[in-house]
């Protein structure tokens, strides 16, 4: 049975970045009937906030993203102290009291000195009476988790055969001196207890990783089987991470961008599959591989959500729509024109706010000089809504007659003037529309 999780710490909005971590693992889960357990990583009591739980879920659930089980590691914390006190008890959590300029300044000191910045394990040697002094100067300590100096190794879904030597890293600390338990632990007793079987999350865990499969190991488990994608960059290379606060996916759909052109980007992208606008989460699992990944860092341009939202609108019928239409204010007898026309000359369901305020209000005409007269002279000639099909030939004939304009001539003129644009719908069908004479103001 596959279980795979999502485990967002709730300390801000998801961005597109998280999108691609809960993607995969809810696909992973989806392909082989599986469970999905969406974990808020809310050890943290002050950086969490529930209304960051709340946005989470309501963003997973506006992609569909469904999960079958929701966990809180804050309701989790008995468990925590129970797995750090079997560590305790085998010897491989120790208490250390540097504090953090001390440790810096070691991290200096064996930088100048060209060694890796590991921490020394200097509180190994503290014995217990001293361990009591530094208590009573400093309070409490950290716990450290004493690593097998051992390569550890994985064979990870994503970057092959991965081999990391316990030496080269610190020991990690596991609970802070204010006795706050950290995700590194947290996060392998869930994995344990919830019977994890496959995690997939951003390279930026793979040191987090080689320490976790010794936990897993000295409490008892197997690990998982790991995958870590690439983290996302801007479309230059540059880094996204200053830049993910305006890609957090209520920005996104704020924009209005479509959840399918979401979802169909972020499974394909950095993977050697085209991106292709699918329809539902079926589809886009169908065919969805973490190995297809590669592992260097993706390009992520928000610009090519807007081609396949586009895409989506231009293929829906106007029941799809028909709320949105109505909430513009769209009389109900004129809405399936209204759909007609707009549905392939917008971007987003945003833009249809525009036509209908265009429809209604008028536009801002677009009048190139030369044509000024020769327009006025037209409108002269058009009479008041309500306009049929009709309006469009029998006006443009009598135009053409009166002043012997022909073709683009004649046409692009008056589309400018009624419409303000260049381009857009067949005029034919956008006038009767219009719910106000155009003119010029
Ligand atoms: N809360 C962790 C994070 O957001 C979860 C990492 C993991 O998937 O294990 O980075």
């Amino acid at each position: 049975m596959t279980v795979t999780r999502f485990a967002p710490s709730p300390t801000g909005y998801i961005h597109v970045g998280n999108l691609r971590t809960a993607l995969f693992n809810h696909l992973i889960a989806r392909k082989s009937g599986g469970t999905f357990i969406l974990r808020i990583d809310d050890t943290d009591p002050e950086r969490s906030k529930e209304t960051y739980v709340d946005a989470i879920r309501e963003d997973l659930e506006w992609l569909g993203l469904t999960w079958d089980r929701m966990e809180r590691q804050s309701q989790r914390l008995d468990r925590y102290a129970e797995a750090a006190d079997r560590l305790r008890g085998m010897g491989r959590f120790y208490e250390a009291f540097e504090t953090p300029t001390e440790l810096d300044l070691k991290r200096k000191k064996q930088l100048n000195m060209g060694k890796p910045p590991v921490y020394d394990r200097a509180a190994l040697a503290l014995s217990e009476d001293e361990k009591a002094a530094l208590r009573a100067e400093r309070g409490d300590g950290v716990w450290r988790f004493k690593l097998d100096h051992e390569r550890i190794t994985w064979d990870d879904g994503i970057l092959g055969d991965v081999s990391i030597d316990a030496a080269s890293v610190s020991d990690p600390v596991l609970i802070r001196a204010d006795g706050q338990v950290l995700y590194t632990l947290a996060s392998v007793v869930d994995d344990m207890e919830m019977g994890v079987t496959h995690v997939v999350r951003g390279n930026d865990h793979v040191t987090n990783t080689a320490t976790q499969i010794q936990m897993i190991r000295a409490l008892g488990g197997e690990p998982p089987a790991f995958a870590h994608h690439s983290l996302l960059t801007g479309p230059q290379g540059e880094s996204l991470s200053k830049r993910l606060g305006t890609l957090s996916l209520r920005d996104l759909r704020e924009a209005g961008v479509e959840p399918e052109a979401l979802l169909s980007l972020m499974a394909r992208l950095g993977s050697s599959q085209p991106v292709e606008l699918r329809m539902s989460l079926d589809e886009i699992a169908d065919g969805f591989d973490p190995s297809q990944f590669g592992s260097a860092p993706t390009k992520f341009d928000v610009d090519d959500l807007y081609p396949l939202t586009a895409r989506k609108l231009h293929g829906l019928e106007l029941d799809a729509v028909a709320e949105d239409v109505a909430a513009l204010g769209v009389p109900a007898d004129k809405a399936a024109l209204f759909w007609k026309v707009t549905r392939e000359n917008i971007t987003t369901r945003k833009d249809l706010a525009a036509w209908w305020t265009l429809f209604s209000e008028g536009a801002e005409p677009l009048v190139d000089e030369d044509d000024r007269a020769f327009v006025e002279q037209a409108f002269e000639m058009l009479g008041d809504p309500p306009y049929t099909d009709d309006t469009w030939s029998a006006w443009t004939s009598a135009v053409k007659e009166a002043t012997g304009r022909k073709g683009k001539g004649l046409f692009m003129p008056l589309r400018k003037a009624v419409t303000g644009r260049q381009r857009g719908p067949e005029m034919a069908e956008l006038m009767p529309l219009l719910q106000v004479k155009p003119g010029l103001r």
